[in-house]
């Protein structure tokens, strides 16, 4: 296992006619043991960050280093890392033990030492029934797994995933994601996973960086990205729906941004509050989602299925902020103000 440092990292690829930048100057480091999930939204650079840590791409200027090691310009090989991708790429015509067997094989390790590590890691993923099975008799969760077993088989300082649960359905993959937080807690090693997916990101990860145009908007943990937003970008690109952003309400300080997440506020009598012109309404099952306008601005108001407030398009109602849970931010720099 080893921490993961990042100082001051460029990355730009040459363009058609100038370079683009993916990675603007990131630093960040990654504590021994840990399960980070790098997410933003598409083209922010999260998967240049995995390539560049698994060495598929070279850094323009800065350090990255894992240990004490600085890797920049070591072969992907020599990074004692494992990857697990999106498409699971095994190799179709050897069996699932073969698959997960072939890495250590070609690195010589002895063939008794293969069988022990091939065995315990296939025991953890619950596969050992499938070790003889070809990968077109597997399902798409078993596939992922055993993509997971040819990386755990290496014992590698780190894992990178790059959006591994993605081409999975909605049900494996709150499924999946149970057995990689068991995963991690069972092995302890150091983890880096990419998703586009804030869920994903929220449930997984011990820390999320969250990424925009190339830039960390912030590093923290779920916790402190739900409750302490440090921008804008972060307040509105986690939790869903997205927090409210209003100017010019009561309660907003002059000039700035007040945030409100549609969960933090509540519909209250009129002559209270803020008065919400309904627009649309929608039943997600366990609660309502009631969208309008006030004081000229969308809101999106977040309620209890058994919430007796039932609006319709083109009623009023009036809702009102829970106090504790207001954000404000500069509406210049998009920076949190406490
Ligand atoms: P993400 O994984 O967050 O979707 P990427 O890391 O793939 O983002 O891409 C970041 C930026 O770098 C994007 O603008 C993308 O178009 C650009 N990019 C990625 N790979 C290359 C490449 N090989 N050549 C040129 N530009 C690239």
């Amino acid at each position: 296992m080893a921490c993961v440092h990042f100082e001051q990292v460029v990355k730009r690829y040459e363009g058609a006619r100038e370079p683009v930048a993916a990675i603007e100057g990131l630093s960040a480091s990654i504590e021994d043991g840990e399960f980070v999930v790098i997410v933003g939204p598409s083209g922010c650079g999260k998967s240049t960050l995995l390539r560049l840590v698994a060495g598929l791409e070279t850094v323009t200027s800065g350090t990255i280093r894992i240990g004490e090691r600085v890797v920049n310009d070591l072969e992907p090989a020599r990074r004692d890392i494992a990857m697990v991708f999106q498409n699971y790429a095994l190799y179709p015509h050897m069996t699932v033990f073969d698959n997960m067997a072939y890495g250590l094989k070609l690195r010589g390790v002895p063939k008794e030492d293969i069988r022990r590590r091939v065995e315990q890691a296939a025991q953890i993923l619950e596969i050992g029934h499938l070790l003889h099975r070809k990968p077109r008799q597997l399902s798409g969760g078993q596939r992922q797994r055993v993509a997971m077993g040819r990386a755990i088989v290496r014992q590698p300082q780190v894992f990178l995933f790059d959006e591994p649960l993605s081409n999975l359905d909605a049900k494996l993959r709150v499924q999946t994601r149970l057995e990689i937080q068991k995963l991690h807690r069972e092995l302890g090693i150091t983890s880096l996973f990419v998703t586009h997916d804030q869920v994903e990101a929220m449930t997984l990860a011990q820390r999320v960086m969250t990424m925009n145009a190339g830039r960390l908007e912030q590093f923290g943990t779920p916790e402190e990205i739900y409750h302490r937003p440090a921008t804008t970008f972060v307040a509105t690109f986690i939790g869903s729906p997205a927090m409210n952003l209003l100017r010019d309400v009561p309660g907003a300080r002059d000039g700035l941004l007040l945030g409100i997440r549609p969960e933090h506020l509540r519909v209250v009598n009129e002559g209270e509050g803020w008065p919400v012109t309904v627009e649309a309404v929608e039943l997600l099952g366990a609660e309502r989602l009631i969208h309008g306008r006030t004081h000229g601005q969308p809101i999106t108001v977040r309620v209890a299925e058994s919430d007796p407030c039932h609006p319709k398009p083109g009623d009023a109602v009036h809702v009102q902020p829970m106090p504790d849970r207001l954000h404000t931010f500069d509406p210049n720099t998009g920076r949190r103000i406490d």
